[in-house]
């Protein structure tokens, strides 16, 4: 059989532990021997970033800017048990923060669904997209504890040095200030990233926040959506049968429980953390949940939404057979090469994906599944195997 050709390379992280070691195997056992895989190699295992002062994480961010796609293993992001594990010169920052930054992008994370793991919601029939925005709010806070007597006040000098003040509270007790901010640019990022994505998956968009109490605050992030939508977007979306609506977070969480899934949420930063820990357990497991880091001008990142899986490649190096789900990191593949696939028209390569993923849930649908799924399916023919006779499995499917 000839094997599927590809025109634009893919840009390909490698990462670090168990999930490196899954990035082989993926390769050998279930890409290599169907495709000529052209892909522009960065290795941003621990080691390597170290070597480099970290520059071959911001050149892959800056290969994936030039070539629109790339796949992402998961990484370490160091801290002071790694600094001496890996005798680092400097605490790197986080791989995925960085690469962030450069595509001003914004995550989306999708669980995978299969039969026999069923949503703890009975209603969920179709996967619940969550995208989070990125930036500023409570995670770039500035936050002081203030004493009896004291009064609180925003004070903002503008550019020509004109102050207003804002009464926040005058402390008859002790009491505690926190100061947020946002940016137009950022959240304007966001709601094209999310525009763009829903579009892209043909899926309804929602957004909340809770602009009813923020008339502010959280209006501006509304307004900004509904401002993009109608200039730029409510013509393609009317145009793919797709829609976008806004609601109060509590009125979204209540529609979330009693939907039967198949959209697309979009959070703010704090509500996107919490929504998506809750919707990655309501759907099961983080070893079937797809993260991509979509960037407002269509560059598209690929990876698994889980880590390294630190505790399973001691096992391993130890020589012991290992338990764990390589499908968000066959997904994080089929994604990239399915996208790869659309930009340059090569449909067997779009096939492929499809197959691929195909291949994969029809094993777990048959009964053959790595330890974690076993525990929570319901099939009755289920066995758990150890992570290579799972990729075997696949492989011997596709
Ligand atoms: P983790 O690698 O996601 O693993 C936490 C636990 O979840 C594992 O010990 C395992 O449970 C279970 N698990 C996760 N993925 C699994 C899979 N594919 N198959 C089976 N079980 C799976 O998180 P962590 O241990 O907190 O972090 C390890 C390293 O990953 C850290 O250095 C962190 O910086 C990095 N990290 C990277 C990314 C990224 O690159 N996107 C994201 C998160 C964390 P059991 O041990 O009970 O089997
Ligand atoms: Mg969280």
């Amino acid at each position: 059989m000839a094997k599927i050709q590809m025109k634009t390379p893919l840009v390909e992280m490698d990462g670090d532990e168990m999930t490196r070691v899954l990035w082989q195997q993926i390769k050998d056992v279930l890409l290599l021997p169907f495709i000529d895989l052209k892909t522009e190699y960065y290795d941003l295992g621990l080691e390597h970033r170290n070597e480099t002062d970290d520059q071959v994480t911001v050149d892959s961010a800056l290969a994936t800017k030039k070539y629109g796609v790339a796949v992402k293993c998961a990484t370490i992001t160091p801290n002071a048990a790694r600094m001496t594990e890996y005798n680092l010169k400097q605490m790197w920052k986080s791989p995925n923060g960085t690469i962030r930054a450069i595509l001003d992008g914004t995550v989306f994370r999708t669980p995978i669904i299969v039969k026999g793991i069923a949503p703890y919601v009975r209603s969920w029939q179709k996967p619940i997209s969550i995208a989070r925005h990125a930036y500023g709010d409570v995670y770039k806070a500035s936050e002081v504890k203030v004493p009896a007597g004291s009064k609180a006040e925003i004070l903002v000098t503008d550019a020509n040095g004109n102050q207003t003040k804002t009464l926040i509270h005058d402390f008859k007790t002790d009491g505690i200030v926190q100061g947020q901010h946002n940016i137009e640019q950022s959240i304007a990022s966001f709601a094209r990233a999310c525009f763009q994505y829903a579009l892209d998956q043909k899926k309804e968009l929602w957004f909340s926040t809770k602009d009813t109490i923020s008339k502010t605050y959280d209006h501006t992030f509304k307004d900004i959506f509904a401002e993009i939508y109608e200039n730029e977007f409510r013509a393609k979306f009317e145009e793919a049968g797709i829609s976008y609506f806004y609601t109060l977070i509590d009125d979204a969480v209540a529609r979330v429980i009693r939907s039967d899934g198949g959209f697309i949420w979009a959070c703010k930063n704090y509500d996107g953390d919490v929504m998506s820990d809750m919707l990655a357990n309501g759907f099961g497991s983080l070893a079937m949940m797809t993260s991509v880091l979509v960037s407002p001008d269509g560059v598209y990142e690929y990876e698994a939404a889980h880590g390294t899986v630190q505790r399973h490649y001691y096992k391993h190096l130890a020589g012991e057979p290992t338990t764990t789900n390589p499908i968000a990191t066959i997904f994080a593949w089929s994604g990239a090469l399915r996208k790869r696939g659309e930009l340059d028209e090569i449909p067997e390569l779009c096939e492929f994906a499809d197959r691929l993923e195909k291949a994969s849930i029809d094993t777990i649908e048959s009964g053959i599944m790595p330890k974690e799924l076993y525990l929570l399916s319901s099939l009755e023919n289920k066995k758990a195997v150890y992570t290579t006779e799972f990729l075997a499995e696949i492989a011997s499917r596709l």
